[in-house]
């Protein structure tokens, strides 16, 4: 599911893309939801921009046990024209508005019963064109 660079550090999301049509996944899907199980599925690592196209907030424990609040929510990947689920992280924990900058961050995934289990999660872009 992740991409490591020579020093091990994750680096990027591996989804999948349909060799006919182009139409990218994550998780990576074995065949193509528009072109059938006979269309080739190869390895494609995902774009680290994106903008949030739906987000919830949580307000009770997982079963997992994250700890309350905390969001998730679907993420558009332009440049991969796909949308993917993803948890969202950051210190500014109240926005998540559909069309928001958002980039890839990976991390341990912040739930008492998978401590140390490396995870990944959206956050507020960097807003360079407004400073
Ligand atoms: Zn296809």
């Amino acid at each position: 599911m992740f991409h490591f660079d020579e020093n091990g550090m994750p680096t990027a999301l591996i989804g999948g893309r349909c060799t006919v049509c182009g139409q990218v996944s994550f998780p990576a899907r074995k065949a193509c939801g528009s072109c059938g199980p006979e269309a080739p599925i190869e390895t494609h690592l995902l774009s680290a921009e994106g903008r949030v196209y739906a987000a919830t907030r949580v307000h009770v424990p997982s079963a997992l046990g994250h700890k309350p609040p905390y969001a998730y929510g679907y993420v558009d990947l332009p440049a991969d024209k796909t949308r993917i689920f993803a948890p969202l992280v950051g210190e500014d924990d109240t926005g998540w508005e559909p069309g928001q900058a958002v980039e890839l961050v990976f991390c341990e995934i912040p739930a008492e019963k998978m401590q140390g289990v490396l995870g990944y999660a959206f956050t507020q872009a960097p807003r360079g064109d407004d400073v």
